[in-house]
């Protein structure tokens, strides 16, 4: 039987004071709540919320306590309990996502009881409740996740590529998971004999206690987590938005805001390019610099706290132009059909033609540089290639904690486009050796990269180095094949908008309308472009998300007329 483990909770104070994730409503507060949900009585032991539910509606107690618990074999970890004044809920209440805790009545009383769309009808109206539930919700999740209280155990090896993928997954959508170190912990072999895994099948994510999933896709623990399954797939909806980097955040903020009905749709998780920035030191507003997952994180919240609706691990393989312009094809299910559509699915690095390049990917060849990839080389010599901002950023964050950074570039020199601050920085920074016109030629190792070879192209020397981990950051590609000659595209594959479509072009789209597309419009009325993915875009942040929000003021003529 579980022993309940009623020591104090060790919350909040670590991330944020206590008044901040735990507040107490003023009774003007707690009576204009009431007045969107209903008052009902509690009996003490009553699950209010179960493990896992669906649904989960939200609670102000008004008399008595309530606490959240998380239950476990052995032990049941109490959260934190709530007194009169105080509500319940974390991110999942914005989300609609599965509940990561129990629920239950401590002390008889009365509660005020909400369910989703109610609460969503408080935050988006009352904007006093709406900072205070906001930041609590948040910070509760972020309490959780530094506490390791999610219901996700995660079992793997730093050395593994399935790892990193399957931790930067949970991650960046913000769900909390307790992960086991095969390589450290001496938990995990008891572990692996408790589930009957084989070393060979990590990494392994057990998935609320139940599911034991090996080695499993990002769209198979989406499922098993419910990540999607409060999102209607049949209705037709007013926008659709193709990729969630911060220009389809940014679209879908404003999109939802602005009274939209807003479905973006994510191959992958929200963040995009930023989200694997270490440090984003030249958006406006953050002097001191915004790692690329929280600015993205805090915009994705923003979105689903204004009812946009975000399904993740699901691309879009298809836009039809025959016709029904308006309908996306996703891998499986009915295609999602629209009255607008905000493509704003970027681009992806560019992957250098290296023989055995995909053999290593994840286990010593990486595209992104944040901290979880920074703790697999602290005190190690490692590559970055390319000249661009990105390789700039990646050399100066790894620079803190690698021995050595070797900044490969195929070019005489950096990029002009980059920085002047980077270029300051990297000059100065013993720890960075810039090697121009070299690039690398050959990949070594088994399963994991162990040597590197690169060509100086002006001694014509090869060099061979034991180095285990090189960033590949050389520039990008756009994602458009999913379009396929759908709409026009430059001679490099990004989308064509606004006016830089020709005449020529517009004729052999069959434009219809008199008038000529909109700023950010495609060859097709209605489909619009933004961020990286569009011809013509500065690859930066705060152009993806001026445009974004930018187009949704043109959507809303085009579904006027
Ligand atoms: C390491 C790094 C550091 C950077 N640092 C800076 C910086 O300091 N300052 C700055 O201003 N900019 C920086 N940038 C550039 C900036 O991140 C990009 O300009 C920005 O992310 C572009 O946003 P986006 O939304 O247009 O595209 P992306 O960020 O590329 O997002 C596109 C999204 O669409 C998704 N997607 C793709 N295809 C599909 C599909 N078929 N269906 C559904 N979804 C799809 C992708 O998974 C992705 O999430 C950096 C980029 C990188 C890579």
């Amino acid at each position: 039987m579980d022993t309940p483990d009623r020591s104090r909770p060790a919350e909040a104070d670590s991330i944020s004071g206590a008044d901040r994730v735990f507040p107490t409503l003023t009774e003007k507060q707690v009576a204009r709540i009431a007045g969107h949900g209903r008052r009902r009585p509690t009996t003490r032991g009553e699950v209010l919320v179960e493990l896992g539910a669906r649904a989960v509606p939200f609670f102000v107690v008004v008399t008595g306590e309530v606490e959240a618990v998380r239950p476990g074999e052995v032990t049941e970890t109490l959260i934190v309990r709530h007194q009169s004044g105080q509500f319940s809920g974390e991110a999942n209440m914005i989300s609609g996502r599965r509940s990561i805790a129990r629920l239950q009545v401590s002390e008889p009383g009365e509660v005020i009881e909400l369910n989703r769309e109610q609460l969503l009808g408080v935050i988006q109206t009352d904007a006093e409740l709406s900072e205070i539930l906001m930041r609590a919700f948040i910070l509760r999740r972020l309490n959780l996740i530094a506490r390791d209280l999610g219901d996700v155990v995660v079992v793997g090896s730093m050395h593994s590529a399935g790892t990193l993928r399957v931790t930067e997954f949970l991650t960046r959508n913000g769900h909390p998971f307790h992960y086991v170190d095969l390589d450290r912990d001496h938990e995990a072999q008891e572990l692996l004999d408790r589930f009957h895994i084989d070393f060979s099948e990590i990494p392994v994510v057990i998935c609320r206690g139940t599911s034991v999933l090996r080695d499993p896709t990002n769209a198979r623990i989406a499922d098993c987590l419910g990540f999607n399954e409060a999102i209607d797939r049949t209705h037709v909806v007013d926008l659709v938005i193709v990729g969630a980097g911060p220009a389809g955040l940014a679209a879908a903020v404003y999109g939802a805001s602005e009274g939209l009905d807003v479905l973006v749709l994510e191959s992958s998780s929200p963040g995009g390019q930023a989200g694997s920035s270490s440090k984003i030191e030249n958006y406006l507003g953050f002097p001191t610099g915004i790692s690329g997952l929280d600015l993205t994180g805090r915009a994705y919240a923003q979105a689903l706290k204004f009812g946009a609706r975000v399904m993740v691990t699901t691309g879009a393989t298809r836009l039809a132009c025959d016709g029904q312009r308006y309908t996306v094809d996703i891998g499986d299910g009915p295609p999602i059909r629209a009255r607008a559509v905000i493509i704003a699915s970027g681009a992806e690095y560019r992957k250098p033609a290296l023989e055995r390049l995909s053999t290593f990917e994840g286990a010593g060849i990486y595209y992104g540089a944040t901290p979880m990839e920074a703790r697999l080389c602290v005190g190690e010599d490692v590559a970055v290639v390319g000249g661009g901002n990105s390789a700039g950023q990646a050399a100066v964050f790894l620079a803190s904690t690698a021995r050595r950074v070797h900044m490969l570039v195929r070019g005489p020199g950096l990029a002009d486009t980059m920085s002047r601050y980077l270029i300051r920085r990297i000059e100065e920074n013993p720890s960075i050796v810039l090697r121009t016109r070299t690039e690398i030629v050959g990949l070594e190792g088994n399963n994991e990269l162990e040597r590197v070879r690169w060509l100086d192209h002006q001694t014509a020397e090869t060099e061979s180095h034991d180095l285990r981990h090189v960033f590949m950051m050389t520039g990008a590609v756009p994602n458009t094949r999913w379009l396929e000659r759908c709409i026009a595209l430059d001679e490099k594959g990004f989308v064509k908008t606004g006016p830089a479509l020709s005449p020529e072009e517009l004729a052999s789209a069959k434009w219809p309308l008199a008038r000529p597309p909109y700023l950010l419009e495609t060859s097709r009325p209605g489909i619009f472009a933004v961020g990286d993915v569009r011809s013509g875009n500065v690859k930066r942040c705060a152009a993806a998300v001026g445009e974004g929000s930018i187009a949704v003021a043109f959507v809303h003529q085009a579904l006027r007329q």
